[in-house]
């Protein structure tokens, strides 16, 4: 069965219609490319599945439970729990190193420090980092910062990863190398993914498309 299933989404943002009857789905460990346009409510999208944003009317399932049900604690501590997110940039902490940010959700959750790292520096070797584990944010490249970042996503085991537009800052070759790295580390983990991306490139890492428009999304799969 899915483990994320969205029906129906609508959500008005002052006259504009971000969402229009949106639908979406995804099984575990499968990764669903979100694309469209500019402008077209895929983060909209991404923000109501991931419990950020609640849609105006519709229906959103994960693992059989209703988010519209769940109180506001109850989404947070499923994000905290379930759901890794990484972002286009700045997602980082420039004070801590990096083996520290990729180690901080696990320390947040109470894990020891000397645990927390060890675990970080597993995840940090399969996105090929490890080696920069004592620099700051600010002293690696953006590639290298978005693989300690997708690191930091998946440390905590989540079965689905939302990333949005993860490669956006990136050139093309950094960027193909982290959607290689990416996919390649949440398909160890089982971890599904919703990737957001306007790029065809990107897109093309995912097992499935769908299409957004006008707030409007369409399974291409059902389509063809
Ligand atoms: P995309 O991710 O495809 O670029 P978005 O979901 O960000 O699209 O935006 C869809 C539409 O909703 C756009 O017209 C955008 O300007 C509008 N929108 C998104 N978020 C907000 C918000 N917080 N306040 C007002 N308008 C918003
Ligand atoms: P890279 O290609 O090194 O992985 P990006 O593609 O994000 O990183 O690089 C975008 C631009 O930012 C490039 O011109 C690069 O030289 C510059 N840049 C990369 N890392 C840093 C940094 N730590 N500080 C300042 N500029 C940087």
């Amino acid at each position: 069965g899915s483990l994320l299933v969205a029906e129906g989404l609508r959500k008005a943002y002052g006259p504009t219609m971000a969402l229009d009857g949106a639908e979406f789905s995804i099984h575990p460990g499968e990764v669903v490319a979100v694309m469209g346009p500019s402008g077209s409510g895929k983060s909209t999208l991404l923000h109501c599945l991931a419990g950020i944003v609640t849609p105006d009317s519709g229906s959103i399932m994960y693992d059989g439970q209703d988010l519209a049900t769940m109180s506001d604690a109850q989404r947070s501590r499923l994000r905290r729990s379930d759901f890794g997110f990484v972002f286009q940039f700045g997602q980082l902490v420039p004070e801590l190193t990096c083996v520290e940010n990729v180690a901080l959700p696990l320390r947040l959750n109470g894990a020891p420090r000397k645990q927390a790292e060890r675990t970080a520096l597993e995840w940090m070797q399969r996105l090929e980092v490890d080696d920069l584990g004592r620099k700051r944010p600010g002293e690696v490249s953006g590639g290298q910062g978005q693989r300690v970042a997708v690191a930091r996503s998946l440390v905590t085991d989540p079965r689905v990863l939302f990333a949005d537009e993860p490669t956006g800052a990136l050139d093309s070759l950094n960027g193909e190398r982290v959607m290689e790295l990416l996919t390649e580390a949440a398909r160890s983990a089982n971890a599904a993914v919703v990737l957001v991306t306007h790029e065809a490139r990107v897109a093309a890492y995912s097992d499935r498309e769908i299409v957004v428009r006008d707030g409007k999304s369409r399974d291409m799969e059902r389509v063809i």
